[in-house]
């Protein structure tokens, strides 16, 4: 899917094209349809009957196949616990799924990567997100980016290219992916339904899908930011109450509304969550900066181990209990 704010980017991507090189690294900010896109790039290269601006067709037998997630020259890398659900609604609810590739998922390609390909067009690998491999399993990849078989394109994404390997960086062309400009984006958001787009969208950095998130059906988002302006709360149940979202989101609400206490600290306003600008200023005038910044600081830690297999339920009450000990009043 290509949305209408990724018009450029879908530009500089035909562009690319022209001299398409066997490994790009897709680098984005969060939220900004980066999966999406890359699909689009994927499907555009397998796709057998390409309209205007090398778009998919979406009817040939490729783009089926791509749709249906069975193309005998596509192979989709992704955690575990984003790949879709097999068995049905009402099953045992599953035991947590890996954050993580797993090494093995890419070993694997290497019988795919073996034989020639089906449809005697190119092959192609999406990796998402790619810094969910660890340093081994990104050195597994490393060989096939090293020694790439012929018509074979690797298509990387990342919103954190800092947390790939050096050798992995430079074996792939770079592709950015950037902030869209707000019109076409408001306009998308309007039409999905949201009353407040303009504060959603500044709540959420400005990135298209978070904001949309954000302002859906998201009970837990809204008890959670709730709780953060009313700072009596209790560690240990607000933990429990958010156990089913993922660690990673939960760290980059806390970091948003922090940083919005620390800009209120040192500038008088707030950039994210503007619905809760007077809360925010309140509570930022018995702040000291230093320690605001301290704890953001422990905030970025967090979240770069977010996708990493711990205790959950610990990590978070310990962040929420800093947060206590940081807006709490002398
Ligand atoms: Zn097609």
């Amino acid at each position: 899917m290509i949305f209408e704010w990724q018009a450029q980017p879908w530009k500089n991507w035909t562009r690319l094209r022209e001299r398409l090189p066997h490994a790009i690294l897709l680098q984005s900010g969060e939220g900004l349809g980066e999966f999406e896109f890359a699909q689009a790039c994927a499907q555009s290269l397998l796709c057998e009957d390409p309209r205007p601006g090398e778009r998919p067709c979406g009817a040939c037998r490729a783009c089926d196949w791509f749709s249906l997630g069975n193309h005998p020259d596509f192979r989709l890398i992704v955690p575990e616990s984003m790949a879709p659900e097999p068995g049905e609604e009402g099953a045992e609810p599953a035991k947590k799924k890996s954050e993580q590739i797993r090494i093995e998922q890419v070993r694997e390609l290497a019988d795919f990567l073996a034989v020639g390909t089906h449809r005697a067009g190119l092959r192609v690998i999406l990796v998402y997100p790619a810094e969910a491999m660890n340093a081994n399993t990104q050195n597994a990849l490393l060989k096939n980016l090293e020694e790439p078989p012929p018509a074979t394109v690797f298509l990387l994404v990342t919103t954190q290219p800092e947390r790939l390997l050096a050798t992995v960086r430079s074996r792939c062309l770079r592709f950015a992916l950037p902030f869209p400009p707000p019109e076409p984006v408001l306009r998308w958001l309007k039409e999905q339904g949201l009353e407040h787009p303009e504060a959603t969208l500044a709540g959420a950095g400005g990135a298209p899908l978070a904001a949309l998130k954000a302002a859906g059906t998201d009970p837990d988002r809204l008890v959670f930011i709730e709780s953060l302006g009313n700072p009596g709360f209790d560690p240990i149940a607000l933990a429990e109450t958010v156990l089913r979202v993922p660690l990673w989101d939960l760290a980059g609400w806390l970091q948003r509304w922090t940083y919005d206490l620390l800009l209120a600290r040192v500038a008088g306003r707030v950039r994210y969550s503007l619905n809760h600008e007077e809360v925010i200023s309140d509570m930022a005038r018995h702040c000291d900066p230093a320690d605001i910044a301290a704890y953001l600081r422990r905030l970025a830690q967090a979240r770069a181990l977010a996708r990493h297999p711990l205790n959950a339920k610990l990590f978070v009450e310990d962040l929420l209990l800093q947060y206590q000990r940081l807006v709490a009043r002398p």
